[in-house]
């Protein structure tokens, strides 16, 4: 009898610790609440920038989740985070997805899952014209990048005897390289070009010389099953739909301010 009472507790108890945990899966909750929050950035032109007068950010990144949000039937929350606060962001529950330029890596993925791949690019230098043909030409220069990115740990890599100056941001850095302060700047190509459209393109430009390829995740907190599945069946949706490249092309296609070749397509793989 007395076993019996305990099977029953500990069943209850059971039960209990699956439905707290069915309440902490992220696709029941954000179709709950109807609001998706999204850590994105908001220094990051052509991905997440935001606008000075409005405040509104605006980009690739945005519109890729607000098209998640759309096919969730929730209301858009953007949540603006820095690079260092991709993961914590996730991990401490202040958003349920993260869309910043991140690259996915085995490390990262120990903390978070990520998405099939929704852009790709590569890590490169921005740099006063003329001055760099070939790597060798940024050993022992001052290169700017920021701190916790692929960029940082690729630079310090591909160049260990340059000195690695690390800013809040690449805008920053940028405005350092304007101001003649540092040599370069370093991270993922599409961010440069970005940067490098709204710059005096007479003065500086990115050589053909890049050191990783970039494969961006979405990310998400790890073991939300549903949430990722619905995430990476939406992303297929939307290349199939075409949806996924009008995004590009606002952003990055022949007619914008950014033209880059979409060298991707958005797949299982
Ligand atoms: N995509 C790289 C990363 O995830 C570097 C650029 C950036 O997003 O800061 O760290």
């Amino acid at each position: 009898m007395k076993k019996t009472v305990l099977l029953f507790t500990a069943l209850f108890f059971l039960f209990v610790i699956c439905g707290v945990s069915f309440a902490a899966d992220t696709l029941q909750n954000v179709k709950k609440r109807g609001v998706l929050r999204a850590g994105v950035k908001d220094l990051t032109p052509g991905f997440a920038l935001a606008d000075v007068k409005t405040g509104e950010i605006s980009g690739y990144d945005v519109d890729i989740v607000k098209a998640l949000a759309r096919k969730l039937d929730a209301r858009l929350e953007i949540v603006p985070i820095k690079e260092d606060e991709r993961i914590s962001s996730l991990t401490e529950g202040k958003v349920d997805i993260v869309a910043a330029t991140m690259t996915k890596t085995k490390e990262r993925e120990r903390f978070i899952d990520f998405s099939h791949t929704y852009f790709v690019t590569e890590q490169k230098f921005l740099v006063s014209k003329g001055t760099v043909q070939r790597l060798t030409d940024l050993e022992n220069k001052k290169v700017g990048t920021v701190a916790q990115t692929t960029s940082e740990i690729n630079v310090r890599k591909a160049l260990p005897a340059a000195h690695i100056i690390i800013f809040d941001d690449y805008v920053p850095a940028f405005l350092a390289l304007q101001k003649g302060d540092i040599f370069a700047v370093t991270t993922d190509e599409a961010m440069l070009a970005a940067i490098l459209s709204k710059a005096d393109k007479g003065v500086f430009e990115i050589p053909p010389l890049a050191i990783s390829k970039e494969p961006y995740g979405l990310g998400i907190r790890k073991d939300q099953k549903p949430f990722l599945r619905f995430i990476n069946k939406s992303l297929l949706e939307m290349e199939k739909s075409g949806e996924a490249k009008k995004i590009y092309d606002k952003w990055f296609g022949p007619e914008s301010q950014i033209p880059l070749k979409r060298a991707f397509k958005i797949s299982s793989n």
